[in-house]
């Protein structure tokens, strides 16, 4: 097993520390692990959503990379990276810190869909699920110029607080779009990543399984699962059905980063 998401208590948004989580995924026996804690530069830019959130230590999260490395490096294939929140004024500010620090593995996500975070019912507020859905879509496209990354994080993420009857993304609802999106992600060699951080969706992990055979139909081969757990409790979550969803599509191998370099282990 794999788990390429995860985020301790350097993310706004979770309180456990480091090493419990690495001390968990030892105990699963993990293949590779990855710490992926949240940079939200795009939470100063005309932000509505969670309010001034605690900027990531990044300094604090390098040292601590550093020591965890050491004390951990030699029982677990540990990778130690971030997870962008997207947005496209505050480019500027990631590339200062992705310039400066050697990180293993980086991902990037839209959060925010016109400086407002998805995650609040109040962005869906009068709101057609068609002209929200197609608002997101073009954002995650937009992101993949994003200045550097590995992985585009949980594509569908808005469907978590949707409020809409059917809330699932469908690729015949977007396909020119989706198509766009997975298209560019072929050819820069980016990974998609099923994520099974998915309360709210009413599937196991997501993207939806139409979209990811679809990317496996254009050729796409990249595809790596993350359970987005922000507690030691929740690492792994749902892989069993990450697991056969990958295998139905037709993918066979996760895509993983190490040093920023493509590492694939055998799904299984
Ligand atoms: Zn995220
Ligand atoms: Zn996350």
């Amino acid at each position: 097993m794999i788990d390429s998401h995860t985020h301790s208590l350097f993310s706004h948004d979770s309180f456990e520390i480091s090493a419990k989580l690495i001390e968990q995924a030892i105990s699963l026996g993990l293949d590779y692990f990855a710490i992926t804690n949240h940079l939200d530069n795009d939470c100063r830019y005309n932000y509505i959503g969670l309010g001034n959130i605690e900027p990531l230590d990044v300094n604090g999260w390098i040292s601590e990379i550093k020591r965890l490395k050491e004390e951990y490096g030699n029982r677990i294939n540990l990778a130690l990276g971030l997870e962008i929140g997207f947005d496209i004024p505050s480019q500027k500010d990631d590339e200062k810190v992705l310039k400066k620090y050697p990180f293993d593995v980086i991902i990037n996500s839209v959060h925010n869909v016109s400086s407002t975070d998805i995650y609040y019912p109040s962005f869906f507020k009068d709101k057609e699920k068609n002209e929200i859905y197609t608002k997101y879509l073009l954002t995650v496209k937009e992101s993949l110029s994003a200045y550097d990354y590995d992985i585009i994080g949980h594509i569908g993420y808005i469907m978590r607080k949707a409020p809409y009857k059917d809330k699932i993304m469908k690729y015949k609802d977007h396909s020119d779009i989706i198509d766009e999106i997975l298209a560019l992600t072929i050819k820069k060699n980016k990974t998609i990543e099923l994520n099974s951080h998915s309360e709210g969706t009413g599937l196991f992990c997501f993207p939806p399984e139409d979209i990811l055979k679809r990317y496996r139909q254009l050729g796409g081969e990249n595809i790596v699962f993350g359970s987005d757990a922000h507690r030691a409790k929740d690492i792994c979550r749902n892989y069993e059905y990450a697991k056969e969803l990958a295998l139905n599509c037709g993918f066979e191998y996760w895509t993983c980063y190490k040093g920023r370099k493509i590492m694939k282990i055998g799904i299984r």
